[in-house]
């Protein structure tokens, strides 16, 4: 079992490297704000999309399992800051940083950094991600996997 300190730590971990994604972001898109507007109006829509690129990773790191398309969702909360001629460079820069995120978020849950201490189903659902119930007691799977615990043991 993972102890307390462990928890601590690789949570630290995770919000630093969030921090590092979500600055990674903003530097690679703050500069094609919209050229035309008062540079007091750029300095103000550069802080939104520092904001939005933070909100975005600090929601990957606390709920990563339950949020659908985020690099999506950034650039739905961002796009309006930026030209039309800039939106694809936009898209595009969004898709990688939040997708190199999301690599590493992915990572820490194999890893079992959001477990929490709290038992979860080993059981894989039909759509490829980790089954969220709580296995039965001293048992790995759920009441709907408690068959693939028996396969195993009898195997
Ligand atoms: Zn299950």
């Amino acid at each position: 079992m993972t102890g307390t300190l462990e928890v601590d730590e690789r949570t630290l971990l995770i919000q630093n490297s969030m921090y590092q994604y979500s600055r990674a972001i903003y530097r690679s898109i703050k500069d094609l704000v919209d050229p035309y507007v008062t540079s007091s109006t750029q300095v103000e829509y550069r802080r939104a999309v520092l904001e939005a690129c933070e909100q975005t990773m600090e929601r990957l790191a606390r709920d990563p399992h339950y949020f659908a398309r985020p690099e999506r969702s950034l650039f739905q909360d961002v796009r309006r800051y930026f030209p039309i001629t800039a939106q694809a460079q936009v898209a595009w820069a969004v898709d990688q940083g939040v997708t190199a995120a999301v690599s590493f978020i992915e990572e820490q849950i194999e890893a079992g950094a959001f477990d929490g201490g709290v038992p979860r189903c080993h059981a894989t659902t039909r759509k490829g991600k980790p089954c969220q119930r709580t296995p039965l007691p001293d048992r790995d799977y759920c009441p709907s996997h408690q068959h693939l615990e028996r396969t195993r043991v009898a195997a």
